[in-house]
């Protein structure tokens, strides 16, 4: 199995390595020849202005979106969540989306107080009980289409209800890091999807 991890800036080791566990050997992916041989893509926390320049600097933003269209899965997760947003508030007017799903999140959501927390999350589609969830100046999806599912939510504390996981056909996002807490279920979830469309 050939899965990327867009290596622009973010935390593409851990990514990386998360995948390793996850018994794939995934590339680290900067330019559009390497997008073309795999057949899977991580976009990985970091900042979504930088991923959105570097993107455009590098010629992956329209490679990307293609493959996207084309029915390519792709895992974003944090920045990479923003940047698989058909919509984004509060970004900079001059930052860029790969699109794909159909769903509005605001940037940097949580706010001041909250830069960065821990919660509760419970993911339909993945069992073993809740998700130790890390946010770092996380967004949150305010609004989803008709053929986006709702897979996680806050489950508690001052931002509870707050959609934090989303799925729509090969596409997945998560407002939270797993691939900072050693909990491998959702690229363990990821790698399966990619089974699937394949
Ligand atoms: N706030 C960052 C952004 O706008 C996302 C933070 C993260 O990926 N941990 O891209």
């Amino acid at each position: 199995m050939n899965i990327g991890v867009l290596a622009l800036q973010g935390d593409v080791r851990e990514h990386l390595a998360a995948l390793a566990e996850s018994d794939v050997l995934a590339r680290p992916i900067r330019r559009p020849e390497e997008l073309v041989d795999v057949e899977a893509l991580v976009i990985p926390g970091g900042e979504s202005t930088a991923i959105s320049n570097l993107a455009v600097s590098f010629g992956l933003l329209d490679p990307i979106r293609k493959r996207i269209a084309d029915g390519m899965p792709v895992y974003g997760s944090c920045a990479g969540m923003i940047l698989l947003a058909a919509n984004v508030l509060d970004g900079r007017p001059d930052q860029e989306s790969f699109q794909g799903i159909e769903m509005t999140v605001r940037r940097n959501a949580f706010g001041r107080q909250i830069n960065s927390f821990e919660a509760a999350v419970a993911i339909d589609d993945i069992s073993g009980g809740d998700f130790h969830a890390v946010f770092i100046r996380a967004p949150w999806v305010e609004e989803v289409g008709d053929e986006v599912r709702v897979l996680g939510r806050v489950k508690d504390g001052p931002a509870a209800g707050r959609i934090v996981a989303v799925r729509q056909g090969n596409l997945l996002a998560t407002a939270f890091h797993p691939e900072l807490t050693g909990d491998l279920r959702v690229h363990r979830y990821f790698v399966e999807m990619v089974r699937q469309a394949a």
